[in-house]
């Protein structure tokens, strides 16, 4: 017997679990299948547990600090038993709590399973999950992605982890050796540092997050290596092998080196990108197009080349993160069921780096913003000449604006330091306002905050030489 549906929603990342109530609350009966953990990366492997941990890891570390305040704690002992609870009780909470939503929802049936479409039907999808085969006019995508795994000789006979495996760890990684200085290798790297372990970072371009700017990098190079972490850049794992006691032993070949180096370690974390989980859709059964990379290819309004089947979230390739994911939420919610038209196109893309001090970055680098053609202002203030992180003793990092000169308005922000998550925003939503930066030079700011220094930097602003 197939199930018939107003709306079918694959997976239950960001997007589609709001989604479904919506739909729901408007009277439709829509279904919802979850191939693995209710919540997807960021509640199970992502955002939430990664927060946690990095949260219990800061606090060790200002209790190492404490000379620096004034106060002396001796040697801070971390459980790490105590610290895994934490981490694993968030995801558990996160998880269960959704999918009780889910299902105490009478409009929303919940299927426990992988689904992959089947074809077509007039302007019926047909999808089948596990044994159930259901059909319905509209579908959405929230499938997202996994960990990319790589090449390299030996490593299916290697404990590896990805940061799934890693965050439910519940004994601290004697020495943790991590694949990939991006964003997951350099957060999990300072963390598992600050929380007692040995950690060395392997990374095949010249630098830890490539993507992002000289200065910017180098400033969270040196503050990882200052803390201990062990940064092994223009550097390539070439072959790995089990080790006797459980870990593993990693060959290393380095950029100008004749031979590899061999590294042991405890752990291994993979953390060389993720890759959308689009391929056990089928979708060349309904004409769903994907790019290269395996991104559900979908327009401005995040319809793919399937009528009536949009793609949110990371399986689109359109962001990476939760907020946009959410975002992508928003904007089908508002086209479908609130007559408007926004597009994905509009937004403007920001992020964080949760390291100590955190990177809040929005818009354009310095190096797009030279690349982008455009009359380009720029001004930058080190956190050490910001009264509000010396009284912190948090004066490590650099803020950098970057603004049109002709049109006045932001072209991208960063802000390394003390709370940068959270200042980086003032930029963010004045792109989304498309607002000019001159009000902002005459806004009276909070003292002593660390957002307080921007109108003064923007009198600083000087052409991009
Ligand atoms: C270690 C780590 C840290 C991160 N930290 C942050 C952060 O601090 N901030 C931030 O914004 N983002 C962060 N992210 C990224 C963030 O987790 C994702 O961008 C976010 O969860 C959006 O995912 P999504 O909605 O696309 O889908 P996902 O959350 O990936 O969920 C997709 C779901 O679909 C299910 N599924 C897949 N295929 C099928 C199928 N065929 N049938 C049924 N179900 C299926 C999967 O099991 C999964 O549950 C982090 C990610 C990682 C890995």
């Amino acid at each position: 017997m197939t199930h018939a549906y107003d709306a079918i929603i694959i997976g239950t990342g960001q997007a589609g679990p709001p989604l479904a109530q919506d739909l729901a609350a408007q009277g439709q009966r829509v279904a919802i299948a979850e191939g693995y953990r209710f919540g997807g990366s960021c509640v199970n492997y992502g955002c939430t547990p990664s927060k946690t941990l990095i949260a219990s890891a800061h606090a060790a570390h200002l209790a190492r600090r404490g000379g620096d305040f004034g106060f002396d704690v001796g040697h801070v002992e971390i459980d790490f038993g105590r610290v895994s609870e934490r981490v694993i009780g968030s995801i558990e909470r996160g998880s269960s709590r959704l999918e009780q939503r889910l299902r105490d929802n009478e409009r929303i049936t919940v299927y426990s399973d992988y689904a992959r479409f089947e074809g077509r039907d007039g302007d019926d999808y047909l999808i089948s999950v596990g044994d159930a085969r259901l059909r319905a006019p509209r579908v959405f995508v929230n499938t997202g992605t996994r960990a990319r795994l790589p090449q390299i000789e030996g490593f299916e006979r290697t404990p590896w982890l990805t940061s799934e495996g890693l965050l439910r760890l519940t004994e601290l990684p004697e020495h943790l050796l991590i694949l990939g200085g991006n964003y997951i290798g350099v957060e999990m790297g300072q963390a598992f540092r600050r929380l007692g372990g040995r950690v060395t970072i392997i990374e095949q371009s010249d630098s830890l997050m490539r993507r992002e700017d000289e200065d910017i990098r180098q400033i969270v190079h040196e503050f990882m290596q200052g803390e201990g972490v062990e940064i092994l850049t223009s550097a390539k794992a070439v072959k790995a092998e089990p080790a006797a006691d459980g870990g593993v032993r990693l060959f290393v070949q380095r950029k100008g080196e004749d031979e590899p180096r061999e590294l042991t370690g405890s752990h291994w974390l993979i953390a060389i990108g993720r890759v959308p989980n689009s391929d056990q859709l089928n979708l060349d059964a309904v004409g769903i197009d994907t790019d290269d990379a395996g991104h559900i290819i979908v327009d401005e309004h995040l319809q793919t080349t399937a009528p009536n089947v949009y793609a949110l979230g990371d399986v689109n390739g359109k962001g990476a993160f939760t907020h946009t994911s959410y975002h992508d939420y928003e904007i089908v919610r508002d086209n479908l069921l609130h007559g408007r038209d926004r597009t994905w196109t509009e937004r403007v893309m920001t992020y964080a780096l949760y390291t100590d001090p955190p990177l809040g970055r929005v818009g354009m680098s310095e190096r797009e913003a030279r690349e982008s053609g455009k009359n380009v202002l720029m001004a930058t203030q080190p956190m050490r000449g910001v009264s509000r992180a010396i009284e912190q003793a948090e004066t490590t990092g650099l803020s950098k604006l970057l603004v049109d000169a002709d049109s006045g308005q932001f072209l991208g922000a960063a802000v390394l330091g003390f709370h940068g998550d959270d200042v980086v925003q003032i930029f963010n939503f004045y792109m989304a306002t498309g607002q000019p930066y001159q009000p902002l030079m005459e806004a009276l700011p909070i003292h002593p905050t660390i957002a307080e220094y921007l109108p003064f930097m923007l009198h600083s602003l000087k052409p991009l030489k």
